[in-house]
């Protein structure tokens, strides 16, 4: 075991390493050793912050026993994260392992040749093709063709400094890119030739990440009986877990409502639903988590959808759901799930701006200066009808 395992414990060589180890992780979880701690900081940090990088920035460890626990903590974080019982809490777990993961894969690729050492184990973009079978998918472009920026033929070797772009088999490209990440990702609008797509250096690690996303989210979440054997040693780091989740979800600082900074995702279904036409269940339920996310009741929403085709028992069964203690471990469904779903066209590529609707609201409000509350708007014209 070194500490090149406990950087990126989703290599195989990391996992071959954890078994060889010959440890038991119920044992360790029944002993509470470090990695068990470790994991629970690794699934908050993950839900909360989306890193897994510890927050007393004890990486790299400094010892073979920090390793150790830092290697141990993946796979007992990926039994803590199945005990979630939420799928969009393994899709931003899966998420954040691999943007730490990518973040350490920069840094590795910047240090330079002379301090690439065993006391600061790195890897090279080698290693991490090989990893994901893409060794002879991915092809640096020579610096001929780089700088001239013309050409059609890939060229391999790729040795000294590495190239600003790749040549990607498309196949690989496809799977691991969306159109969702904006138009530049769309075939039509990319160089290609002999069935290789021409990305930039920073767009191969993009798909790099993808790359380590999907490998995370492989067989998740685990078959665990509850309340039996390492589920039940679980059990209060999973309560406490889900009560974060559903602090930060659901007691959250947004408690307005203001239609005109929704984002469009949210404001193409209010208009598709007051044209009166029927939403799928993806789309009504991205709906209303939104609606409860904000802060709205479930009456508020029935009020709020009045003249849409949604029915009003539907609202309330979809939102007293989402607003009970069982609703709260899920989270609004994030922009990457919505863009799968057709939902969301990410117009203005505004993905980058926040993860999921909910954050972009929340930056939206924050910095408006002057905010039109439908509750108070909605409450004038009741009154008005009253009298
Ligand atoms: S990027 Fe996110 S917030 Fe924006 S439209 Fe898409 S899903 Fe909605």
């Amino acid at each position: 075991m070194d500490a090149l395992d406990a950087k990126y414990p989703f290599f195989a060589t990391a996992r071959e390493a954890v078994a060889d180890a010959a440890v038991s992780l119920p044992e360790l979880v029944a002993a509470d050793a470090p990695a068990v701690e470790r994991a629970r900081e690794r699934v908050e940090r993950a839900l909360m912050d989306g890193t897994v990088a510890s927050e007393s920035g004890a990486f790299p460890a400094e010892s073979e026993y920090d390793a150790q626990a830092e290697l141990l903590s993946y796979p007992i974080a990926r039994i803590l994260v199945s005990l979630l019982d939420s799928d969009p809490a393994i899709e931003k777990y899966a998420a954040a392992e691999a943007a730490t993961a990518i973040s350490r894969i920069r840094e590795d690729l910047a240090t330079d040749d002379e301090l690439r050492s065993m006391s600061t184990p790195t890897i090279g973009l080698d290693d991490v093709l090989a990893e994901f079978d893409l060794a002879d998918a991915v092809q640096p472009e020579s610096p001929k063709l780089d700088a001239g920026g013309g050409g059609a033929t890939a060229t391999g070797g790729g040795s000294g400094r590495d190239p600003e772009h790749y040549w990607i088999a498309v196949g690989p490209y496809l799977r691991l890119t969306s159109p969702s990440w904006g138009t530049s990702w769309r075939l039509v609008n990319r160089a290609l030739a002999g069935g290789e797509v021409r990305v930039a250096r920073e767009e191969l690690l993009d798909a790099l990440e993808a790359a380590v996303e999907d490998r995370v989210r492989e067989g998740l979440p685990f078959e665990l009986a509850a309340g039996e054997g390492i589920a039940a040693e679980l059990e209060s780091g999973v309560a406490d877990l889900k009560r974060l989740l559903s602090e930060r979800t659901y007691a959250g600082p947004v408690d307005v409502v203001a239609p005109d900074l929704f984002p469009p995702c949210m404001r193409n279904l209010i208009e598709k639903a007051e044209r009166g036409t029927a939403l799928s269940p993806p789309e009504s339920f991205a709906l209303m988590a939104f609606l409860v996310g904000i802060g709205m009741t479930p009456d508020e929403v029935v009020a709020f959808c009045g003249d849409t085709s949604l029915d009003a028992e539907g609202i309330r069964y979809q939102t007293e759901y989402l607003s009970d203690d069982r609703g709260t471990q899920y989270p609004p469904p994030t922009c990457e799930t919505l863009a799968n779903y057709g939902i969301c066209h990410n117009e203005a590529d505004h993905m980058q701006v926040a993860a999921d609707p909910l954050a972009y609201y929340e930056q939206r409000v924050a910095e408006a200066d002057d905010i039109t509350d439908w509750r108070e708007e909605n409450a004038n014209a009741a009154e008005a009808e009253s009298e």
